[in-house]
């Protein structure tokens, strides 16, 4: 597919890619898609009856959130999608002769401001790389025991918090709390002192259930809109002594950073693959017909205060050992009612080699191994002043689908 609009060759908003945000210039927030370096406000083709045919309501996109949008289903939004493509190929001249509608309606990358994407109701972490997984288990528990029973059964997770979700280029403040070192009798109080990322992707639910039903592996992917990256920040010293017995608390619910483009499920497609072999074989509610996983490169970056970085790690999200299919088919197994705009984090994404880890945590082996930084400096965590960056894309023959990229950075505690 080739477009009018200047795509460069690298982009990760191909034509084929077509996702969706929200933006704002000067005039609200509104829907958009971004195509190469082009901003492209949706609200104004609509009103402009670019999409005529599609059973779309007057002010679809001049929402400041996309739930609305989303809630109208595939069948809308898929067609909202192919008419955009449409819209900006080379040979279309419907927007392209207009000369006025092209001015009201795109925006250069750097004029706009992003905002989050949907109004997530509920959020749920996972844990579902192997590695990941084992790693963490070695490091704190028995190598030998690594993963606990349950893990190979079941697609682990917990209820995080969706009030502190915010999109890239929010900044993180350091947070406060208690913790207690090893030899210290009692705990004390203070700025977190293992400040991690964990390098994930999130799913965003696109199609509710009713409490009391179930969505079936086969029939989960109708229930997810599309994807985001996803930085789900942890204080690991506040984190290890809080988290006996009820799990995860105030060492994650500081902050969990999106980026701001939900790349739909449709554009994925062609990057399908298959997941790594589960053995256990899995209880039938959670048997996968069909491949079910996703091939998308991640890489996570750390940028100093002085602008030098350094990619920390390269994985890939095909690592996940339960599918988001899975992960979806139990979360509703026991009647629990998913809503448009809900967002699952897949759990850290470490692949099987060191330079796929996706948290400080694996990459510096619990701080015995730091990394070196570009300007002489050691992290074995982060540090004020640091940004970090995630980004992600699909690549094959020649058709490129990318994410961007969430970036935030590290601000001192109040
Ligand atoms: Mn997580």
């Amino acid at each position: 597919m080739s477009s009018w609009i200047d795509i460069p060759s690298n982009s990760d908003f191909s034509l084929e890619n077509i996702p969706f945000g929200i933006y704002s210039k000067n005039n609200g927030l509104r829907a958009a898609t971004r195509i190469g370096n082009t901003i492209v406000d949706l609200d104004v083709l609509h009103k402009a009856g670019l999409f005529s045919g599609i059973s779309l309501p007057e002010e679809a996109f001049s929402q400041s959130v996309l739930n609305d949008f989303i809630s109208l289903g595939k069948l809308v939004t898929n067609a909202t999608r192919a008419r955009i493509q449409e819209l900006f190929s080379t040979e279309n001249s419907q927007l392209q002769g207009n000369e006025q509608l092209v001015i009201d309606a795109l925006w250069k990358l750097d004029e706009v401001q992003m905002h989050l994407p949907v109004r997530v109701g509920d959020y749920t972490d996972f844990y579902s790389s192997k590695e990941h997984a084992t790693n963490v288990g070695t490091l704190f528990r028995d190598p030998a025991n690594a993963l606990f029973p349950n893990w190979s059964h079941l697609p682990v997770g917990y209820h995080g918090r969706s009030s502190s979700i915010v999109v890239s280029g929010t900044p993180v403040h350091r947070p406060k709390g208690q913790t207690k070192a090893d030899d210290a009798d009692v705990p004390s109080f203070g700025p977190c002192r293992l400040l991690d990322f964990e390098l994930e992707m999130a799913f965003i639910v696109g199609k509710s259930n009713d409490l009391g039903s179930s969505v079936s592996v086969e029939k989960a992917e109708d229930h997810i809109f599309g994807m985001v990256v996803f930085n789900d920040w942890s204080a690991r010293d506040i984190q290890k002594w809080e988290y006996v017995p009820l799990g995860p608390f105030l060492g994650k619910n500081f902050a969990s950073s999106i980026s701001p483009w939900i790349i739909t499920m449709e554009a994925l497609e062609p990057f399908r693959t298959a997941s790594p072999t589960q053995d256990p074989k899995v209880l039938p509610y959670l048997e996968m017909k069909k491949d079910h996983n996703f091939d998308i490169n991640l890489e996570a970056i750390i940028e100093t205060s002085n602008g030098d970085s350094k990619t920390v790690s390269n994985s890939n999200f095909k690592y996940m050992y339960w599918s988001m299919a899975q992960q979806l088919a139990h979360h509703t197994v026991n009647g629990c009612n998913m809503q448009v705009g809900d967002m699952c984090g897949s759990g850290t994404l470490s692949g099987p080699a060191p330079d796929s880890y996706g948290s400080m945590l694996e990459i510096s082996w619990k701080g015995t191994k730091p990394v070196s930084m570009p300007d002489g400096t050691e992290r074995k965590f982060l540090q004020d002043g640091d940004s970090v960056i995630m980004k992600a894309f699909c690549e094959k023959d020649g058709n490129r689908i990318g994410f961007g990229e969430v970036r935030s950075k590290i601000l001192p505690a109040i």
